[in-house]
């Protein structure tokens, strides 16, 4: 309808899952939004773990597919029964569709507003990981000032945040990182102390008067399952939410009555963003900590969307810290 909107535009396409080379940069149709949704012009796609999941193929897809539900942009048309935005809106999502391209599709009640004081790419580093750390610390276990946490991945993505918000929540947080600027950027973001992952259980428990923690948070999965329950206090809980290295193999739940009645649970953002005023409270409370300065986002690097590939190359060899965000 609009003139302005190109009947076709230019995105990042998956023929056929396999390497990062499977994202080619191609010219398809442009989406159109139905009703309760908008199209929105892409400043930037968030890039996180789970596109590789999904390119790689760990996570079935129907091919072809963009991938990608994080962005941010200017809404430039409404579909029908949309009230609570406008076309020139600036906004963010975490629930956007096939976001990997220069327009996308949003429902309207999940978007974020960009405050006019935020630049507008740098906006799509928040919605995703902002709302997972928020849902892990505030509704999966809701971290408290007495709480001592394990986080893995420290200076990653959800790491950077998560680390903040639970740090402005009072808790004392131990974190794990690969190299020394890593464990560096986890240190800047509150970490109390950062270790490595090969003596973590050890040294937590040390830290910890032989206790262990009360919770810890675990999105690297198969490589760093089993030192996570190692350190965990009686009755402690476990929040497995990724599998950076792979996925935890089936588990016998029995054990979970030796190593001192822990309890388990392996949580999905979508299940935590079901309405959209839970995702809008989740938002309000993300700029806040941004506006008062408790939290910080650190865009770790910012790369053309159209060399998507070489951005998830990056993420999956652990050479990235904080945010990438694939510009348009
Ligand atoms: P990160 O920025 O955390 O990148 C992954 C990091 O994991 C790496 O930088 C690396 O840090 C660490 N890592 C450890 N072992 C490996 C390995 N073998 N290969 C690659 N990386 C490894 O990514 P994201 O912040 O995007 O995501 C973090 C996790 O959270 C992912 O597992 C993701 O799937 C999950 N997630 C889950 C959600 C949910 O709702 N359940 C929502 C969002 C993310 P180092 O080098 O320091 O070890």
């Amino acid at each position: 309808s609009d003139s302005q909107i190109p009947a076709q535009h230019r995105a990042i396409v998956v023929e056929q899952t396999g390497a990062p080379e499977a994202l080619t940069w191609t010219t398809v149709d442009t989406p159109t939004p139905g009703a309760g949704e908008v199209l929105i012009r892409t400043a930037a796609a968030g890039l996180n773990f789970i596109e590789t999941y999904q390119r790689s193929g760990v996570y079935p897809m129907t091919t072809p597919f963009t991938p990608g539900t994080e962005a941010s942009g200017e809404v430039v048309a409404v579909g029908e029964n949309v009230t609570t935005v406008s076309v020139g809106d600036r906004v963010a999502t975490a629930a956007g569709r096939a976001t990997y391209a220069e327009h996308f599709v949003a429902p309207a009640e999940q978007l974020l507003r960009v405050p006019e004081t935020m630049d507008l790419a740098e906006a799509a580093a928040l919605p995703l990981q902002g709302m997972t750390s928020h849902y892990l610390c505030r509704s999966t276990y809701p971290v408290s000032a007495s709480d001592t946490v394990l986080l893995h991945a420290g200076a990653g993505g959800v790491g950077l945040v998560l680390t903040q918000l639970c740090v402005s929540l009072g808790a004392t947080v131990y974190t794990t990182a690969s190299t020394e600027e890593k464990k560096e950027l986890s240190l800047q973001a509150g970490a109390t102390e950062v270790f490595d992952y090969d003596d973590v259980a050890t040294r937590v428990r040390e830290r910890t008067g032989g206790k262990g923690v009360d919770v810890v948070f675990d999105g690297v999965g198969k490589d760093t399952f089993e030192a996570s329950l190692s350190a965990l206090r009686p009755r402690g809980m476990m929040v497995l939410f990724g599998g950076s290295s792979g996925q935890v193999p089936p588990f016998d739940l029995q054990r979970l009555n030796a190593l001192g009645s822990l309890f388990v649970t392996r949580p999905s953002l979508a299940a935590y963003t079901a309405t959209g005023e839970e995702t809008a409270w989740r938002g309000e409370e993300l700029f806040a900590a941004l506006q008062e300065g408790t939290l910080n986002l650190r865009i770790g690097d910012r790369v053309p969307l159209a060399e998507a590939a070489r951005a998830h190359t990056a993420l999956e060899g652990r050479q990235t810290t904080g945010k990438v965000i694939l510009t348009v």
